[in-house]
């Protein structure tokens, strides 16, 4: 295993089989070296910086029924909500004035949220504060759709391509939606001039080293300049209710690994590490992680957007608690950047 982990550090990619050993045998790797060998990683390119972005959550609609997610279409206990311009903007207001220079709009797949729609939105936030950064995470569109926006101002885009095995893909979604598809939309993205993450859950039902061998072979040739992973985590009223989540001590060894293949990555320790352990989003950081994203999203709307049972939004996790966020992160020797962040060349 310590032979293959420095042919990673020195190649930054192994062979699919290599990546099945190491993947197989990733619970006996010494986990504590993994970590400072990825955290180190993370400081020659970042010194002790974390980044925030700030996080809202514009529609918990969605056209999509993935087995995994918790406000899939036909899920009819989740109380739907879209915000409106005005309320979006106000949550730029807020983040703005404590620090925030990325606003990061999610949302299911909302047909109500048209393209013209998210086009003007983005503008108007470009025009009130043209220093900051906008990621979309908007699900599967259209070139066209995806190049108004980029032509609108946004500058990033975030669609986990969920997992690189069309098996699995198939097992975790309906047959409408494809892994060929998603790839064709990352690639379109990239093609455009977006900054664009891809990114996985950890412990996705079906998930094996296997499929992670395909994932981590897609992330070292596609080389997206942010990968977001974080643990799957039942939901009640989905499909894969009964499933186990996936562990804290796997999402941390995933990220070191991402981290070493991707030195330069926007590796976000994510809310779901942060609700699987309440020191989560620390140990992802220690582990190579180097965002955050606190929620912006209106107090009000945050508990409807239940990707997963138990989702934090209050403490750290909350962009009103940036000051407690702060604290937390000095007390492992990172600071809070307020810049923007953008992915190194
Ligand atoms: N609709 C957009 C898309 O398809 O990319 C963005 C919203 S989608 C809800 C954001 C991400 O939430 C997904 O990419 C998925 O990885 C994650 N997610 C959904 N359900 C989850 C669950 N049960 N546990 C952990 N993550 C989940």
């Amino acid at each position: 295993m310590r032979e293959l982990l420095d042919k990673l550090c020195r190649d930054r990619r192994l062979s699919r089989e290599e990546w099945r050993q190491l993947l197989a045998h990733r619970h006996s790797l010494d986990r504590q070296a993994l970590f400072d060998r990825a955290a180190a990683e993370r400081r020659a390119w970042f010194g002790d910086r974390v980044y925030v972005r700030g996080l809202i959550e514009c529609s918990n609609i969605c056209k999509n029924n993935c087995l995994y997610c918790g406000i899939r279409r036909d899920n009819r206990r989740v109380p739907r909500y879209r915000l409106d311009r005005d309320t979006i903007l106000a949550c730029c207001e807020k983040g703005y004035g404590w620090g925030f220079r990325t606003f990061v709009l999610q949302g299911g797949e909302d047909p109500g949220l048209t393209p013209e729609w998210v086009a003007e939105t983005v503008a108007a936030i470009k025009a009130r504060w043209p220093d900051c950064a906008i990621t979309l995470s908007l699900g599967e569109f259209d070139r066209a759709v995806y190049q108004l926006w980029f032509d609108a101002g946004a500058d990033r885009y975030l669609l986990r391509h969920e997992t690189a095995d069309a098996a699995h893909y198939g097992r975790l979604h309906p047959p409408e939606l494809t892994l060929a598809h998603r790839l064709d939309c990352l690639r379109a993205l990239k093609d455009i001039g977006y900054q664009v993450g891809a990114g996985m859950m950890v412990g996705s039902p079906g998930q094996s080293a296997d499929t992670l061998a395909e994932d981590f072979c897609f992330l070292q040739d596609f080389r997206p300049h942010m990968v977001g992973l974080g643990p799957f985590i039942p939901q009640k009223d989905t499909p894969l209710a009964g499933e186990p989540a996936g562990t804290l001590e796997d999402t941390l060894i995933l990220l070191a690994l991402v981290r070493l293949t991707l030195p330069k990555v926007l590796l976000p320790a994510t809310t779901a590490l942060g609700t699987i352990h309440p020191q989560g989003r620390e140990l992802g950081i220690l582990a190579g992680a180097n965002v955050v994203m606190p929620n912006l999203s209106p107090p009000d709307t945050r508990d409807k957007y239940t990707l997963y049972d138990n989702k934090l939004s209050t403490g750290a996790e909350a962009a009103e608690h940036l000051a407690g966020l702060k604290q937390r992160l000095a007390a492992i020797g990172c600071t809070v950047a307020v810049a923007r962040g953008d992915a190194p060349q």
